[in-house]
This record gives structure tokens, sequence and C-alpha cells, in this order.
């Protein structure tokens, strides 16, 4: 899974240091990523005063963020910080990320089939997937066993049901 990660931040943003991918959740139509900046802080857009005291934090989904079709889905995890500056009328700001998405839009042709090359990459990991549920289901368990078993939604373990290889999991409409 690390290594999924790494090579998806190198396919999704390969000149951008500061983004780091947490988690890839590859679903039957979904390849969900999720990414954050790793910057220790930012600076108040108002005062311009770093601030490393986050407030809190919430999913975004760039709306010019690559997307093959709806089988990937960029969400961004976006943090809002304090401003310790007790002379500033801002409380709180909201992290910089236009320009990041600003690049995306540049690049989305390319980025398509980047995404495609992602799709190949986690298909392994879904063939395991596929894999397991086949096997399980082989052994006589139920589908709602064979969910509870791998963690997997009833929805997912119906649709590896269905499939006989992973290529279908991809292709298939
Ligand atoms: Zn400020």
């Amino acid at each position: 899974m690390e290594e999924a990660a790494l090579r998806l931040k190198e396919l999704l943003f390969p000149s951008i240091a500061d983004i780091e991918v947490l988690s890839v959740d590859v679903d039957i139509e979904i390849v969900r990523v999720d990414a954050q900046c790793t910057t220790v802080g930012a600076a108040c857009p108002a005062c311009e005063v770093w601030s490393t005291r986050v407030h809190s934090s919430y999913l975004r989904f760039p709306a010019d963020a690559p997307s093959a079709g709806r089988s990937v889905v960029l969400q961004l995890r976006v943090r809002r910080f304090r401003c310790g500056n007790t002379m500033c009328t801002r409380r709180t700001f909201v992290e910089q990320i236009s320009g990041l998405t600003r690049r995306y839009g540049h690049r989305t042709e390319r980025l398509r089939s980047t995404l495609a090359a992602v799709g190949l990459a986690l298909a392994g990991q879904a063939a395991a997937r596929l894999a397991a549920v086949h096997a399980l289901l082989k052994a006589g368990h139920s589908r709602r066993s064979v969910q509870r078993q791998l963690g997997m939604s009833w929805r997912t373990v119906k649709q590896f049901a269905d499939v006989a290889t992973p290529e279908e999991l991809f292709t298939g409409q």
C-alpha cells in the first residue's frame, strides 16, 4: 500500500514536493486518493504571520482535479489554521491550495493518461482482493460473511463476486 501511495504521489504531483498521499482506497468503481499538504504551517493571508496551530481540517474535492470519468476521486485534506497574531482581524484562515488546483487545470489531458496508468497499477491490488472474495465464496462463505471478513461494503462484495477478472472491474461498465 505504501508503495502504491508513493507511486501515486509521483504520478499526481510530480512537481509539488509538499503534498503527501495519505491513503488510496480502491473500490470497484472508484479509486479514492486522500492527500494533504505536508508543510507544518501556513502564513495568514491578512497579516502574513506564520501559524502552525491547526484549528480544523476538511475535505475538498478540487473541481479541476484529475478524473478519468468517475473512476478516480482526489480528496484533498485542507487545513484551517488559527492566526496567532492578536492584532490580526482574522482568527482563522484556510491554507492556500489554489496554486495546486490551477496546476491541475493546465494538465488535464496528461493527467487523464496518468490516471489510466494508476488504474493499471492498482489493478494488481484489486486482483488480490478479487481472489480473496472468490476463494471465500468457493469455500462456502456467504456474501455477508465475506463482507464482514474482508471489511468491504456490500456493494463491493457483490461486484467482486459478479466479475471473473480484475480487468472487468476497471473496464466493465
Ligand atoms: Zn493574521
